[in-house]
């Protein structure tokens, strides 16, 4: 079989024997899998969770064909059309007993500690596939981090009905949590902020009210639409925090859902306090928030294929990382179709 290796700044296709499947888990040919924001951070060389090392086997974001399923507990049969949840955890934790897999201790994490899905078949744990019948198998891909990370941070936004959102940075991710957020409440008010025009033109006709550049945009943003219920920053700048902070209204949420190489800097302490303002980080996704959005895509009213902006074959994978990095206009998501020629 094919798979992609990454060491330091360098990504390249091998080929070897395939996989078994140990008792517990599936086995899954793999149709489609998104180029995340997180491969590119790997394919630079970024400090990776504890037990991966490199060279690693990328690819999180993952749909394909359950070819073989060993054991009990799977919730997909073979056949099906699956998206794969990125994370694994212990199952055994006080967190995991809660049903907050991100917050387990001992997290395995799909690309980083074990084979990803730059490849044509990926083995998983049979628990942490869920069926996605019906659906595309690109923009299927997308909801696995895309669509669910941002379910999540909505969840920790807890935007009341009818309320406003502001999320920073609306790249892939972005994208996503805005539409979701509109498939969740069709109501919800919806701001962002963004580097490109291209970006701008996109969202803006879809009815969200958007500012380019962070410099000011809690301001002409406030003006505009007064201060937000929430404010979710995806854009990984050391800025965005403190301009996040000046759009919320008292009492009003920030989540953090993207790492910034940088001191978090959040203003002036006295609004917290006075304002009640709360922070939150948020990392990836339950199996929760992937069953909700598999099921808004199902009942139509998400539709993933709206963010796959190109589409390349796996031998074209240094191809898609490159487009993925350069970001030309007009670029969402890039994903890579592992059973094309
Ligand atoms: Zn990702
Ligand atoms: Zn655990």
């Amino acid at each position: 079989m094919r798979y992609a290796e990454m060491d330091f700044g360098e990504a390249r296709l091998r080929t070897g024997p395939e996989p078994d499947t140990p008792h517990g888990f599936a086995r899954v040919r793999v149709l489609a899998c998104g180029v995340c924001a997180t491969d590119l951070h790997l394919l630079h060389g970024m400090v990776l969770p504890r037990g991966a090392t490199y060279p690693v086997r990328p690819g999180h974001e993952i749909a394909g064909v359950v070819e073989h399923v060993n054991g009990d507990g799977a919730r997909v049969s073979e056949g099906d059309l699956a998206v794969l949840h990125p994370l694994a955890p212990c199952g055994r934790c006080s967190a995991c007993e809660r049903g907050e897999d991100q917050r387990c201790e001992s997290l395995r994490t799909l690309g980083m500690h074990d084979p990803g899905g730059f490849a044509d078949i990926v083995v998983w744990p049979a628990s942490r596939m869920l069926p996605a019948n019906g659906l595309e198998p690109g923009a299927a891909a997308l909801l696995a981090d895309a669509a669910a990370t941002g379910h999540n941070a909505l969840k920790l936004a807890a935007v009341p009905p009818g309320g406003s959102l502001c999320v920073l940075g609306a790249g892939g991710l972005g994208t996503a949590t805005l539409a979701v957020a509109r498939a969740l409440d069709p109501r919800v008010r919806l701001a962002a902020v963004v580097r490109s025009e291209a970006s701008a033109e996109r969202l803006r006709a879809l009815g969200i009210e958007v500012h380019r550049g962070l410099v000011g945009a809690a301001r002409a943003l406030r003006r505009n639409l007064g201060r937000m219920d929430a404010v979710i920053d995806f854009s990984g700048q050391p800025g965005a925090p403190a301009e996040g902070v000046a759009l919320l209204r008292r009492g009003g949420r920030l989540v953090l859902g993207s790492v910034v190489d940088a001191e978090l800097t959040l203003g002036a302490s006295s609004a917290f306090m006075a304002h009640e303002l709360q922070v939150v980080g948020a990392y990836v996704s339950s199996l929760h928030d992937l069953a909700a959005v598999i099921e808004l895509a199902r009942d139509r009213r998400l539709d993933p294929s709206a963010w796959v902006s190109h589409r390349r074959p796996l031998e074209e994978l240094e191809g898609a990382l490159e487009l993925a990095e350069n970001r030309p206009p007009g670029t969402v998501r890039v994903v890579v179709d592992c059973a094309a020629e």
